[in-house]
């Protein structure tokens, strides 16, 4: 099974949303936590350290931190060059749950900078990684936010007409 770690960077950039008005936490108890992990290619372990690297990866894709915040997850990664008949690979050895990550916002930075933001809606606490070709998407979802701020932008215009 591979795992793509850019979809697990926006899932775990995605655990605090805005239900009902009220900002929540899918990783505020431990139990939540645990369950949230396993099912995102974790252990269940490190629920601390699991919420810091997505704290700070949520403080650096806001550009309200900066990016060298997250080398301290990194400290323990390790590569090793392995040769086959078609010349030389570098293997990942060992990256842990939080260094996977972090990785995988590198990845995505040097090959899509700037496609992973915050949702365009300033009340929504969502994160999108726009594949759009034109690299234009604002929403985290069209059918969510998309169409909301579409319609408030309507009203808005049609409002001010019959002032
Ligand atoms: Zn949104």
């Amino acid at each position: 099974m591979s795992i793509e770690w850019s979809d697990v960077l926006v899932d775990v950039l995605n655990t605090t949303p805005v239900v009902d008005g009220a900002n929540t936490d899918l990783l505020e108890t431990d139990a939540d936590a645990r369950d949230w992990l396993r099912a995102h290619a974790g252990d269940g372990t490190h629920i601390a350290t699991a919420r810091r690297v997505r704290d700070d990866l949520q403080q650096v894709v806001r550009g309200h931190a900066d990016a060298e915040v997250l080398n301290r997850y990194l400290a323990r990664v390790r590569r090793v060059p392995r040769v086959h008949d078609d010349g030389l690979d570098w293997e990942l050895v060992a990256a842990d749950w939080p260094a996977q990550l972090v990785l995988a916002w590198g990845e995505v930075q040097s090959i899509a900078p700037g496609r992973l933001r915050p949702c365009a809606n300033g009340e929504c606490h969502l994160f999108l990684l726009d594949r759009s070709r034109g690299g234009t998407g604002r929403w985290c979802s069209m059918s969510e936010c998309g169409n909301r701020m579409k319609a408030r932008r309507h009203y808005s215009r049609t409002a001010g007409k019959a002032d």
